[in-house]
């Protein structure tokens, strides 16, 4: 059995113990052993990355090009390798493994090119003979802590900003899925980054993120996963003077409209709400739909789900493969019992199955699950479940329908179907959702402008594209006297 043990100061480390990295697809499946990691391993990583920050951070921005152009590389060139890992281990399908790590590629190449535009002002001081500069710095040693959904694109999506601006770097990876996490970590090592310009600490969050969170090296925390450790981490990195970003969960609305192209509502709706098993936080979790289509959309979004194959997330011909663990299946399940108590009906799926492919490999499959008869108040419609499970709301008309997708505590993604230009653009304007998506899945993000939300989804500046300079750059004002 191959060991995985952290990276810390350019050194593979060992950690205290190891923990097994299991294929949620086929539980007797062990990938690997990855080290865990201690706060005294966070201790030694932040040190490091400390001492490489003065080099790094004035080390040009040629150098740092050509460092995250490479690493791009390498991870295209092996994404069907990386995909099949992260399929393995995440369980989303190899397809959507691949695309993923084609997308954390994608990233690094596009902050490779960002080393290179970054900018400042000069302007004239309101002090005659004065002139003032506005420039943007490295921050320092950033935290990142990142949840199992997405293993290898949201690490790449806080490393590459990072770096790119001269940032040194702590990276704690969720404890779930780490084999993606560490083979970016072998590739960004490989690359000639000097040692201790980036760190992996594996290990539980409890331990190896709260290290991170109070430790007094740290300057910044980018932190991606659920609303109640990301409220903890915002509250004491408020109290450590650190500057925090955090994206966090959604409860996000699908409206379709009496308008929509049905056939285009039923397969955008399908998409956003079960594909990568519903485990996005953009994914869709609650559809509003008007009354005159209600019944035909319904009626054809069960059609839609019968042909749903869930199963061994590489096999060929898997739609949806298994929930990622034996506790996220159990809260998907337990969220479609709490629904039909409160009187939600079950219209389809909703229940453990076994793999499509009748291999008899035991695994956390779950067959979509689709709740009607929902109202707005009820649990099912205002908590996050994180899974492949949908409810249906029937209003009345558009106004309605805006409504009740505004009325969450999250405000991540937001989608509308409809045929009129004039619902598109009013939802467009007034949805209180970060991103907002006409005639497209709530979830499915291009990675050169910005991502996040509002409301409970996120805290701090935006994540992605030119945008992620405002959290890993710090602003300089300088006066000079002519
Ligand atoms: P968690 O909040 O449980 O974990 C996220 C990360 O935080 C993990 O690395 C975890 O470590 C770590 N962590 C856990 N406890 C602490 C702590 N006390 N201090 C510091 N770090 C800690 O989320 P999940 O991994 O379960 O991810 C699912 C959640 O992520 C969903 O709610 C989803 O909505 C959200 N998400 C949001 C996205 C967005 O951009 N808005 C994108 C993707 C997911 P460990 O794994 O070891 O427990």
């Amino acid at each position: 059995m191959q060991q995985h043990n952290n990276l810390i100061n350019g050194q593979w480390t060992a950690g205290q113990t190891v923990a097994p990295n299991i294929n949620p697809s086929d539980l007797s499946d062990v990938i690997g052993e990855y080290a865990q990691g201690n706060a005294a391993d966070v201790d030694t990583a932040v040190a490091a990355a400390a001492a490489a920050f003065p080099a790094w951070s004035t080390s040009g921005i040629q150098a740092r090009s050509d460092a995250l152009d490479k690493i791009g590389t390498e991870i295209l060139a092996r994404k069907e390798e990386l995909g099949d890992l992260l399929a393995r281990e995440e369980g989303k399908t190899r397809a959507e493994g691949i695309g993923e790590v084609a997308r954390a590629g994608q990233i690094f190449k596009f902050f490779a090119g960002e080393c290179l535009r970054l900018s400042g002002e000069t302007l004239p001081s309101v002090r005659p003979g004065i002139g003032v500069e506005i420039t943007r710095e490295p921050i320092g040693v950033v935290g990142l802590i990142t949840p199992w959904n997405f293993p290898i694109a949201i690490p790449a999506w806080k490393i590459a900003p990072a770096l790119a601006f001269g940032n040194c770097v702590v990276l704690k990876p969720a404890d779930l899925v780490p084999g993606s996490a560490w083979a970016l970590a072998d590739i960004i090592h490989r690359s000639g980054i000097p040692a201790g310009v980036f760190n992996l600490v594996m290990g539980p969050g409890r331990v190896i993120g709260e290290a991170l969170v109070q430790h007094p090296g740290i300057a910044a925390i980018s932190f991606t996963g659920s609303v109640g450790v990301g409220r903890g981490i915002a509250a004491a990195c408020a109290q450590n003077g650190k500057k925090v970003q955090l994206e966090m969960g959604g409860k996000n609305p699908q409206v379709v409209l009496d308008d929509a192209d049905l056939t285009q509502a039923v397969e955008l709706s399908a998409q956003s709400c079960f594909y990568s098993t519903g485990q996005r936080c953009t994914a869709s979790s609650r559809l509003i739909v008007t009354d005159k289509i209600y019944p035909a959309f319904i009626e054809a979004l069960q059609a839609r789900m019968a042909k749903i194959k869930v199963g061994d997330a590489r096999a060929a011909g898997t739609d949806i493969g298994p929930v990622v663990s034996q506790t996220q299946l159990e809260q998907d399940l337990s969220y479609v019992e709490i629904a039909k108590a409160e009187g939600a009906v079950l219209a389809a799926g909703g229940g453990r199955v076994a793999c499509h492919t009748g291999s008899g490999k035991e695994g956390f499959y779950m067959q979509p699950a689709l709740l009607v008869d929902s109202t707005a108040g009820m649990r099912i419609n205002r908590e996050e479940v994180f899974g492949p499970v949908a409810s249906v709301i029937r209003v009345r008309d558009y106004e309605e329908a805006l409504l009740v997708a505004n009325d969450t505590e999250f405000g991540l993604s937001a989608g509308i179907a409809t045929t009129s230009l004039k619902y598109a653009t009013h939802f467009k304007r007034h949805s209180q959702a970060g991103m907002v998506m006409v005639n497209l899945p709530t979830a499915g993000v291009d990675y050169h402008v910005p991502f996040g939300g509002r409301k409970g989804s996120s805290y701090g500046p935006r994540e992605q594209g030119r945008y992620a300079q405002e959290f890993y750059t710090t602003v300089k004002t300088a006066y000079t006297l002519a």
